[in-house]
């Protein structure tokens, strides 16, 4: 049987503390809705005592609408002189009604005496004062012994004391807090060892990321004892972030054996990560393990050659298990190879030396040679590959396009206007946009007259533009390669088009990126948590 660990998120709580993020209750709700679906045991939604925020979102919410989570409130233990009844973060604590508290009290010596100005014996019984307080009003408590290993390192002695005196209050967790990020592996797998042969109740972890360590820290406080992880989904949170549970669950359960989440839900983790970072606002940080754009993407040559004879070369886990995908970047280094693996997503049973394959290999190399680049570009190479192979029909033909640019004296107003017109299916629509630049013009030109055919594509934007000149040797005239990236607040893809004509080639990639869009739409199936 494999040890089961208690996954407790706190992205809510001390991922909010980061820096550029700002939860409504509504991205509350949605960041609560992703972590159960994935099956995360226990959510740390929020700091009623000192956030009124917090306290309005435990008063809306409903948590009988998420029956597999545990829910806990955090907050400090009651402060000097007054009784934990009478403590006001304390009762705050208690209205948010949640079954779970987290409460956090001193662990190191020098904060008690520096920071709080208390006696060592007084914030002992602050501690023990606190939990039981919260013991007797029927509530689970998690103990986080705050700069325990600071505190550790300091004065051992006086660290554990505070823990028995949470477990005297009777806690059912103790956690113990890597606060500051800047303990090192050994340090905190020796301290949590100690504990947990110390005291019979369960032993828990939260590490913060000051030293990069954070998630080294976590699974080897696991491999110590420790049965609960603490963490925020995608590590965001104070300074540098807490532990990547995003990181941290796939590398316990996958490479350890330990449980942490159902394991049919596994194949949720990158789509979880990628919408919890859409609804913080964040773009999801493409080199993040696992579940990061880039975690399986393949550029070089032989180690492109390598992942299609075997993916274990240069693959430290299939990305299907995490439900992530295997990228393979055009380039011309790589060669058949990449062009292989790239059409085999679209013709799984295609072989190297088949004839359409050949056909592509030297198709994708008359375009190299005119200026396209597809190593950036999978929307486009997609499509390239699909045409070549008639496995694509247009969604709409773009007719004729005119574009006036210029400059508007006095005013900041657009400066460009797109007149176009399409063809869908035999249907004629014209419009015309005004923009900021050429592109811009273009961009809202097309996507009013499709608007009437595809109401998908009101979710599209271009986040990224990018232009550069060519010089071929052999070219008479210089050529423009325009990059742009897309996004439909989901997934991402990049297009390419070349032209002598800026305009042109951004006409080229604003199409493919239009098409791609529709094409990923009916070929590939999304899973979404509303
Ligand atoms: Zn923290």
């Amino acid at each position: 049987m494999s040890r089961a660990i208690a996954v407790y998120d706190t992205s809510l709580r001390d991922g909010a503390q980061a820096e550029d993020i700002s939860f409504s209750v509504e991205d509350k709700l949605k960041v609560i809705r992703a972590l159960a679906s994935l099956g995360v045991g226990y959510i740390e939604a929020g700091n009623p005592g000192s956030n009124p925020k917090d306290l309005e979102f435990f008063r809306v919410f409903d948590p009988s609408a998420f029956p597999t989570v545990k829910f806990a409130a955090f907050g400090s233990t009651r402060r000097r002189k007054v009784t934990a009844e009478e403590d006001v973060n304390v009762r705050a604590l208690l209205t948010a009604g949640t079954p779970v508290v987290a409460i956090f009290g001193k662990s190191w010596d020098f904060h008690v005496r520096q920071i709080i100005k208390a006696g060592l014996d007084e914030n002992l019984e602050m501690i023990r004062d606190t939990v039981a307080f919260f013991k007797s009003r029927g509530k689970e408590v998690v103990f986080d012994a705050e700069h325990f290993f600071d505190g550790a390192k300091s004065d051992a002695d006086y660290a554990f004391k505070t823990l028995e005196a949470a477990l005297d209050g009777g806690a059912d967790w103790l956690v113990l807090c890597e606060t500051n990020g800047g303990a090192f592996p050994d340090e905190v797998a020796a301290f949590t060892r100690k504990a947990v042969e110390r005291f019979n109740v369960p032993i828990g972890i939260h590490c913060h990321d000051d030293g990069g360590m954070a998630v080294a820290n976590s699974l080897l406080a696991v491999e110590a004892g420790a049965t609960q992880i603490q963490g925020t989904f995608l590590g965001f949170g104070e300074r540098c972030g807490n532990a990547n549970l995003s990181a941290v669950i796939p590398n316990l359960q996958l490479k350890r054996g330990y449980s942490c989440i159902p394991p049919e839900n596994m194949s949720l983790l990158t789509l979880t990560a990628r919408y919890i970072a859409d609804v913080s606002n964040l773009g999801l940080n493409k080199r993040l393990p696992f579940v990061g754009d880039s975690a399986f993407a393949h550029k070089g040559g032989m180690h492109v050659d390598g992942v299609v004879k075997n993916s274990a070369s240069f693959e430290h886990v299939d990305p299907a298990i995490v439900g992530n995908e295997r990228r393979i970047l055009m380039s011309e280094v790589s060669g058949r190879s990449a062009v292989l693996a790239k059409m085999r997503n679209i013709m799984p049973d295609l072989a190297k030396d088949s004839p359409e394959t050949q056909a592509v290999v030297d198709r994708v190399k008359e375009l190299e040679h005119q200026g396209y680049q597809f190593e950036a570009a999978d929307g486009s190479f997609e499509l390239m590959v699909r045409k070549h192979l008639g496995k694509f029909r247009p969604f709409f033909k773009l007719e004729r396009f005119q574009v006036s640019a210029g400059r508007h004296n006095g005013t900041d107003g657009p400066a460009a206007s797109a007149t176009i017109k399409i063809v869908v299916d035999g249907r004629e629509e014209i419009s015309a946009a005004e923009g900021n630049g050429p592109i811009d013009a273009l961009d809202r030109a097309l996507r009013k007259a499709l608007d009437v055919f595809f109401p998908v594509l009101r979710d599209v934007r271009l986040t990224d533009f990018k232009v550069r000149v060519l010089n071929p040797a052999e070219a008479t005239a210089a050529r423009v390669r325009v990059l742009l990236e897309s996004t439909d607040g989901r997934d991402h893809w990049t297009t390419v088009g070349v032209s002598a004509d800026i305009i042109e080639a951004g006409a080229i990639a604003l199409v493919d990126a239009i098409e791609f869009k529709l094409l990923k739409d009916i070929t590939r199936t999304y899973r979404a948590f509303l």
